[in-house]
């Protein structure tokens, strides 16, 4: 295990404000030095397979271990310093991402990889990955199967194969072609760090990671983002939301309050709270969004015996915000809006409980902060930049709002594939944008690597 010397350095936000656009445009790039090509060119087919294998690794959220052994593996076979540990719940139980409702971190490790470096003190770049991956409960529905990768023309498919183990891949390439290139320790820390959970409760991986005492001076998090990168996320919220009635026979229906029924104007009311919120402050990062606010409810559960009016019923969601809103504020709004929508179709309160499990906050990154304006001429240089449009935020909330909140680490979302696919049967991304976004991450580390 290789404890970095870059450990537990206080962020060093005057080193960036001393920094200019000048520095970088003093040092251009015009295309990727010819060692880190040649290597990225080598090192395809294995990266391909690389992919495959990660794949294979079926890290539902909860059983990430296996993977991140892998990847310790082969980061340590790849010439990478590795540092993998085991975090505790009580480590992280003073933190909101601690206490929200979590599977526990026992046997779910968290692996920081990175470039050798001889200057550990300089500014760190990181990269942050999600080890875990949704569940494929249904693989009939699947034409190809979900936990064995199948390549065909430029696809592949699988879970996990743009959420978010192609992104993955992506940055492994290109710190691996850095490394190969350099022909020594490079001289300012390039990391990855390799976090559980994500898909179960935003944020507490990477707080296992700063916890650690990993701090960086730029993140990059890892999620399919069309190969563009991104520099707002969004907050969010997890709600639960029971109604109790009074359970009878069907027969005499009239008697019982069904907490079925009533949760139909539960839906109803979010449904509606929906709608009106697309009115309040919209933000113009999130343009191509019809929904500026999302309220999803993806479980409903309710009644004990066939014949029976229910007298419980619950379901559970996520409302997901803007990076601007404050999340106290919209959870008190959240909350009360329903209460009075409900009670206004005569369901009261005290048959009612509101509960939010899980919050998460977003975040924005000035499109002039240093790690937005490399990624801008990565982004810029790479030879298929036709879809850039202009900065835009990456549609779902995920572990950028972490650090950035915690230390202002100026971070951006990146990598290939598309939130169409990830979660969906038949995930998959293609390897052409792999390779495309890994040359982009390739300029990108190179650049960083050049800063005085
Ligand atoms: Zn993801």
């Amino acid at each position: 295990m290789a404890v970095m010397l870059h450990k537990f350095r206080p962020f060093s936000e005057s080193y960036f404000n001393t920094m200019s656009w000048q520095t970088i445009q003093t040092q251009p790039l015009h295309g990727l030095a010819g060692g880190v090509e040649q290597a990225m060119a080598a090192s395809r087919e294995e990266m391909k397979s690389l992919l495959c294998s990660l794949i294979a690794q079926k890290s539902i959220s909860g059983h990430e271990q296996g993977l991140v052994q892998f990847a310790h593996q082969w980061a340590g076979e790849h010439g990478f310093t590795t540092d993998v540990w085991q975090s505790t719940d009580q480590l992280v139980a003073a933190y909101p991402q601690g206490h929200a409702r979590h599977i526990s971190l026992a046997n779910r490790p968290t692996l920081v990889l990175g470039i050798a470096c001889c200057n550990p003190s300089r500014p760190a770049l990181i990269f942050n990955a999600h080890s875990d991956v949704v569940d494929a409960p249904a693989p009939e529905r699947w034409k190809f199967k979900p936990w064995m990768a199948t390549v065909t023309d430029d696809r592949v498919y699988g879970r996990g194969a743009c959420d978010v183990k192609g992104p993955l891949v992506s940055a492994l390439w290109a710190m691996y072609s850095v490394s190969q290139s350099l022909g020594g320790p490079a001289n300012a820390p390039v990391l990855l760090e390799l976090v559980p959970g994500e898909e179960d409760a935003v944020g507490l991986g990477t707080l296992t990671s700063v916890l650690r005492g990993y701090h960086a001076d730029c993140s990059i998090v890892l999620e399919p983002t069309e190969s563009l990168p991104r520099l707002a996320s969004r907050g969010g919220l997890r709600f639960a939301i029971g109604v109790s009635g009074k359970a009878v026979h069907g027969t005499v229906k009239w008697l019982g309050e069904d907490a079925i029924a009533a949760t139909r104007k539960v839906l109803d009311a979010l449904d509606q709270m929906e709608r009106d919120y697309n009115c309040i402050a919209p933000d113009p990062l999130f343009s191509d969004c019809p929904i500026a606010r999302p309220i999803t409810v993806d479980f409903i559960q309710g009644g004990q015996w066939q014949g029976m009016v229910a007298d419980e019923c619950r379901c559970a969601g996520y409302f997901e915000m803007l990076p601007g809103d404050s999340l106290e504020v919209w959870q008190q709004q959240f909350r009360s809006d329903l209460l009075r929508k409900l009670s206004a179709v005569g369901i009261p309160a005290n048959s009612l409980t509101v509960e939010f499990t899980e919050t998460y906050r977003g975040h924005r990154t000035p499109p002039d902060a240093l790690i937005s304006r490399l990624a801008e001429k990565a982004v810029a240089e790479s030879p298929a930049n036709t879809q850039w449009q202009g900065w835009k935020a990456f549609n779902s909330g995920c572990e950028a709002g972490l650090r950035a909140n915690l230390h202002n680490t100026p971070t951006l979302i990146w990598g290939p594939g598309s939130l169409a696919q990830a979660h969906a049967a038949d995930e998959f991304v293609n390897f052409s944008e792999v390779e495309r976004v890994a040359a982009m991450f390739a300029r990108t580390i190179d650049e960083w690597l050049r800063l005085r």
